[in-house]
């Protein structure tokens, strides 16, 4: 009777409490239902105007982790039934199989688009025998164009590491953070400073990329005071937090990024990447999978006005794969309103949609698989 009594208050301690309290902090109903408070504008760009050369000099590559038809639709019903994305023409889906699974993880979905290489879940920026693959910010920065990453996760997280990192496991943050200094990026912006500067090797990774004439900022406002050269800006120790805390990051970053990287003559590639749109569905939390798509789309907006400017720039908006299984299953366009539900916490292996916007765009029309997005990226830079 008395172990039956302190089973009882032991669950009570490590299960129900723990789960109790966890349901004050997140709204149960916002994680079902969201309804946007801060719809953004959205200009239709008329095509009929627009002249772009027929092979980008600057590629601007948007990934929103995890973002599938339904979290775009989510996205889309907050606003009112409109998103910057849609000025995006030219429309393809990608396949995400990994070679080791039907679904995959951002860490092969993040190689095949960076590399052109299908491997096994959890690889970074390596083939199937664990052999270096080069990735499209290698090539381009070998080829003279300046190139950035930017990320609101950590800069070393399975997305962002794809395109500069060659590690068997995403796991190895801290020899992931090493690999940002074998490379000449000329900028990257995320968080994930603890794995540059709090190493088990004690070595201080921010001093070493300063001897190399990076210059260092913590914060977005002095980021934002930078107006040439080449720039760490590692924003929080692990990650950067969900938008509802974070606030503008992602568009300001993205817009210091353009301008810096614009200056070098031979053009430039930029990856961006909206991280939490996953973890939003990881969570099951529709309020946190949508606020971070809003976010995503005037990422977005910013390399679209660009490109307009420019002509001669490529702008590609895709994911690495959906997650959660979201389906929507009531919203309001005009209330800005939407309701859907989770079919379970990991990802699916559904094809997941390419827009591109700008010089070459028509190329991403059609279903191909996610290492064609490599392919199409290095024949239009015409390397
Ligand atoms: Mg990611
Ligand atoms: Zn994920």
């Amino acid at each position: 009777m008395t172990q039956k009594l302190l089973s009882l208050v032991l669950s009570y301690i490590f299960i129900i409490c723990p789960a109790f309290s966890q349901e004050i902090e997140t709204d149960t109903l916002s994680k079902t239902k969201f309804v946007n408070k801060h719809p953004h504008d959205v200009a239709v760009i008329n095509h009929e105007n627009l002249q772009f050369e027929s092979k980008p000099k600057n590629i601007i590559l948007l990934i929103g982790d995890g973002m599938g038809v339904a979290q775009v639709f989510a996205g889309m019903s907050a606003n009112g039934g409109e998103l910057h994305i849609q000025n995006m023409k030219h429309i393809g889906f990608s396949k995400t199989q990994s070679s080791s699974a039907y679904v995959t993880d951002s860490g092969a979905g993040g190689t095949a688009i960076a590399t052109g290489n299908k491997t096994y879940n959890g690889a970074i920026g390596v083939n199937p025998d664990t052999v270096p693959v080069h990735s499209i910010l290698e090539i381009a920065e070998a080829n003279g164009k300046a190139t950035g990453l930017i990320s609101t996760s950590a800069i070393t997280h399975a997305t962002p590491a794809s395109f500069i990192a060659h590690q068997p496991s995403r796991y190895m943050m801290e020899e992931i953070a090493a690999d940002f200094l074998k490379t000449d990026i000329d900028l990257f912006i995320g968080g994930g400073l603890q794995y540059f500067t709090k190493r088990t090797d004690g070595k201080n990774l921010v001093e070493e990329l300063q001897k190399k004439n990076y210059q260092f900022v913590d914060t977005l406002s002095d980021l934002l005071n930078i107006n040439h050269g080449k720039v760490t800006a590692l924003l929080a120790s692990e990650h950067l937090p969900p938008y509802s805390k974070r606030g503008e990051m992602l568009v300001p970053a993205t817009e210091k990024a353009i301008e810096l990287l614009s200056k070098d003559d031979d053009g430039f590639f930029l990856m961006v990447e909206g991280s939490q749109i996953d973890w939003g569905g990881h969570n099951n939390d529709l309020s946190y999978v949508t606020e971070e798509v809003l976010d995503f789309d005037r990422a977005v907006a910013i390399a679209l006005e660009f490109a307009i400017k420019d002509k001669n720039t490529l702008v590609i908006v895709t994911a690495d794969h959906e997650t959660g299984g979201l389906a929507l299953l009531n919203g309001n366009l005009s209330k800005g309103a939407v309701e859907g539900q989770f079919i379970h916490d990991y990802h699916t292996g559904e094809m997941v949609p390419v827009f591109a916007f700008g010089a070459g765009a028509e190329k991403f029309m059609g279903i191909y698989e996610n290492t064609e997005i490599f392919d199409k990226m290095i024949r239009l830079f015409g390397f």
